[in-house]
């Protein structure tokens, strides 16, 4: 194991540094429930501990909190081995086909939300099944800004349906939904709606007449997650927020 991720796993936290994240948390969920947003919506509050040590990610557990988002598959394996098995992990970075495997073998992923193709669906339901676990819950990630770097499936693309009708088979994975990252700069302009969110919100509708499903959103970061609820988030990715900066 590299030397920085064995520094991540280490455990013990300051009485100091629990008061402080917990701060940050409860901060964080006082503006969640005061931003406006459509009747009847639950927002859950992802807290994104990448490149974080593992006992920031154990003090907020110590205060009850559960759901925790990842980005790098070696460091959530390691993570969670170390972590309690009933925390409800969410992987948000970038997913090779080829990593699936490793994900499928934590045995609590609560959620996969940057699927991108109807083959890394196959590998996570045929690897779950083997692997036993909780059903994965997939995003399909959607690549709202058309920006070339990112990844994500055009909301145009015709593998959505393809995806979409595969995930009703399936008995290891279950479709929750779609997920985007916003671009920086629509993120960044003040007082407007954000046509990301708008994007991923018009694609929510779209499928949820086709298929008759309730599709959640997860979108919304430190710099917009107020603005994404508004728009209709269920779901939002908070880390600098709540951790501070990252190296
Ligand atoms: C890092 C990351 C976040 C959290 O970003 P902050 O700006 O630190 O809140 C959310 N979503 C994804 C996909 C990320 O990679």
């Amino acid at each position: 194991m590299k030397p920085q991720l064995i520094q991540l796993l280490k455990m013990a936290y300051t009485a100091e540094r629990q008061t402080e994240l917990f701060s940050n948390y409860t901060h964080t969920l006082s503006l969640i429930d005061a931003a406006p947003k459509p009747l009847g919506n639950q927002v859950e509050l992802i807290c994104v501990s990448k490149l974080k040590p593992a006992s920031d990610i154990k003090a907020l557990y110590d205060k009850g909190i559960r759901h925790f988002g990842e980005n790098y598959v070696q460091e959530l394996v390691a993570k969670s081995k170390e972590l309690p098995q009933d925390i409800k992990w969410h992987f948000i970075g970038g997913l090779q086909t080829n990593k699936c495997k490793d994900l499928t073998k934590i045995p609590n992923l609560w959620s996969a939300q940057t699927v991108d193709s109807l083959k890394k669906c196959k590998k996570f339901e045929e690897s779950r099944a083997k692997d036993g676990g909780d059903t994965i819950k997939v995003f399909l990630q959607i690549n709202t800004s058309g920006e070339e770097q990112k990844s994500g499936l055009s909301p145009q693309s015709e593998e959505l349906a393809e995806i979409v009708e595969y995930l009703q088979q399936c008995k290891h994975v279950e479709y929750e939904g779609l997920m985007t990252i916003g671009s920086f700069d629509h993120s960044h302009t003040e007082g407007e709606e954000n046509p990301d969110f708008t994007a991923l919100s018009n694609l929510k509708k779209q499928l949820d007449a086709k298929y008759g499903f309730q599709s959640k959103l997860s979108m919304g970061m430190s710099s917009d997650y107020e603005q994404a609820i508004t728009q209709g988030a269920n779901y939002v990715r908070v880390g600098t927020d709540i951790f501070g900066s990252r190296n």
